[in-house]
């Protein structure tokens, strides 16, 4: 495999300034991929800089019709790299290969959709009351830096930067420490197709040696993050100092909420996946399901051998659905809280335990009888873990839905369609999706209420963050 180890600054890698480097692990084998170059501090800002001219001299005042005609040429060169791109995804981050080409066709469909909104994305006219002719301008803000996670990279890339370029403004990209590569080859392959030089820059590097200066550079006008709650706080304090525009995409706790007069063993059999899907390391993870009573005990007994029936394993076969965790790192968080469940008597109704002798896996785990006030009914666990509760009253579990300070994702399964109404109307989430469990739709908006984040990515909310509003009045 051909492994892009260098930063990727006006459209070429480049030798870094700074020897530092990264070794990638393969999470499955354990085995070294490659040597990625950080980025300096000084690489930064010459990449913000030059990010700034090019938006300046060339980006800003292209015609539409030509900015459209580049990403809809993006897309089709990263369609026909797609088995490139899920090589790459899962080897760096161990992700399942059918997931990883899936996760490249949604990449490259982001860049159909925002080339297609160019020409559809426009701004009003307004009868003011004072007569004269009253219209507003969408404007691009400059640059925007784009910083993701490793969970799902080149997606997640993708919906940052497809936006903001179709907006018109250019990119600074900063991948996740464990997931370089995608990204890496997402600004080699947009310069190939034919994107102006600069418009897009990458940058790996880590988060706590150059996300300051980032985030700092008076150049940067839009801080774009996808990642834990923690870093997006201090990003929000960083960015407040001059107030710039943030967008943030953090954890989530999200419910999975099933009633009794729902196709209930459709829903339990599709729960697991809903949870463990991406090894749990997603934020969208359905980690709380609440159960009406009179069924409790069914569901789990269904959701349980669909559960055992999940198949774990080498992430490069076809047929393989869960993957090992990012990073041993990441075992040993996601272990911590299996050790709170043990201390605190909570009861493993299945997994718990690691598996194979290489690699960083972990069972799928179905936790029981878990306290409300349990660190894993509480907290993001991003791991393969899950708990399960009965509810009897429809208001009091909604109240212990919205008790989490986050809100991002969830489900709800029932065939009345008033509660279906009143219970997504109730709960606290910026993304619902009744008796299925999908959280993503390239054209709606994503992105979650309270600690979940701020702004949304995806859809024509995402062109309205990457743009400044204008009004203009001409007196007449
Ligand atoms: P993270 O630190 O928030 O990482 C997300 C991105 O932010 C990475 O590119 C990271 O770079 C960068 N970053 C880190 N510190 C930064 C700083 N001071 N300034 C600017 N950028 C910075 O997340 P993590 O440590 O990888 O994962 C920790 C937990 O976050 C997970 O267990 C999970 O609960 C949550 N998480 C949520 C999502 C999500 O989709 N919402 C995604 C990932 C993680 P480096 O990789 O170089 O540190
Ligand atoms: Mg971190």
């Amino acid at each position: 495999m051909n492994f892009p180890t260098e930063p990727f600054l006006n459209g070429a890698f480049r030798d870094p300034a700074s020897k530092n480097r990264t070794t990638l692990i393969n999470p499955a084998t354990e085995e070294p991929l490659c040597d990625v170059a950080a980025a300096s501090v000084e690489e930064v800002n010459f990449a913000v800089q030059s990010a700034s001219e090019v938006w300046h001299s060339t980006w800003r005042d292209m015609k539409p019709g030509k900015r459209a005609e580049i990403l809809f040429s993006i897309a089709r060169v990263l369609r026909e790299n797609s088995e490139r791109i899920a090589r790459l995804e899962c080897a760096q981050i161990g992700k399942p290969i059918s997931d990883a080409r899936d996760e490249a066709a949604l990449g490259a469909r982001v860049f159909e959709y925002y080339a297609g909104a160019i020409g559809k994305f426009c701004g009003q006219t307004i009868p003011v009351a004072s007569g004269g002719f009253d219209f507003t301008l969408r404007q691009p803000m400059g640059v925007v830096a784009a910083i993701v996670p490793w969970n799902f990279p080149f997606p997640i890339a993708c919906w940052k930067v497809a936006p903001a370029l179709a907006a018109g403004n250019s990119v600074v990209l900063k991948p996740a420490s464990l997931s370089p590569l995608t990204a890496l080859v997402l600004g080699e392959l947009a310069h190939a197709a034919g994107l102006p030089a600069g418009a897009l820059q990458v940058l790996p590097g880590s988060g706590s040696s150059i996300g300051d200066a980032l985030v700092t550079n008076a150049l940067v006008r839009k801080v774009s993050f996808t990642g834990s709650t923690e870093v997006g706080r201090r990003i929000m304090e960083l960015a407040s100092r001059d107030l710039k525009r943030i967008s943030l995409e953090l954890g989530g706790k999200s419910p999975n909420i099933v009633f009794a007069d729902s196709d209930w063993r459709l829903a339990a059999e599709s729960s697991p996946m809903s949870v463990f899907a991406n090894t749990g390391q997603d934020c969208c993870a359905r980690s709380r399901v609440f159960v009406e009573k009179s069924i409790f005990e069914a569901f789990v007994e269904v959701f349980l051998d669909a559960t055992r029936k999940l198949v774990v394993g080498d992430p490069e076969k076809d047929e393989t659905q869960l993957g090992p965790l990012v990073s041993s790192g990441q075992r040993v968080v996601v272990e911590e809280f299996l050790a709170d469940a043990r201390a605190r008597g909570n009861k493993f109704a299945c997994g718990g335990g690691r598996l194979f002798s290489k690699g960083y896996f972990l069972e799928p785990t179905v936790l029981l009888e878990v306290g409300k006030e349990d660190r894993c009914w509480r907290e993001e666990i991003f791991g393969p873990v899950v708990c399960i509760t009965p509810f009897e009253e429809e208001a009091r579990m909604i109240q212990d839905v919205n008790a989490s300070p986050y809100g991002l994702s969830g489900s709800i399964w029932t065939n009345d369609l008033r509660r279906a109404i009143r219970v997504s109307r109730a709960v606290e989430s910026g993304v619902l999706s009744v008796n299925s469990h999908s959280s993503l739709h390239v054209e709606a908006p994503f992105g979650g209420f309270k600690q979940s984040g701020i702004g949304r990515d995806l859809g024509m909310h995402a062109m309205e963050g990457y743009t400044e509003l204008k009004n203009v009045y001409v007196a007449l």
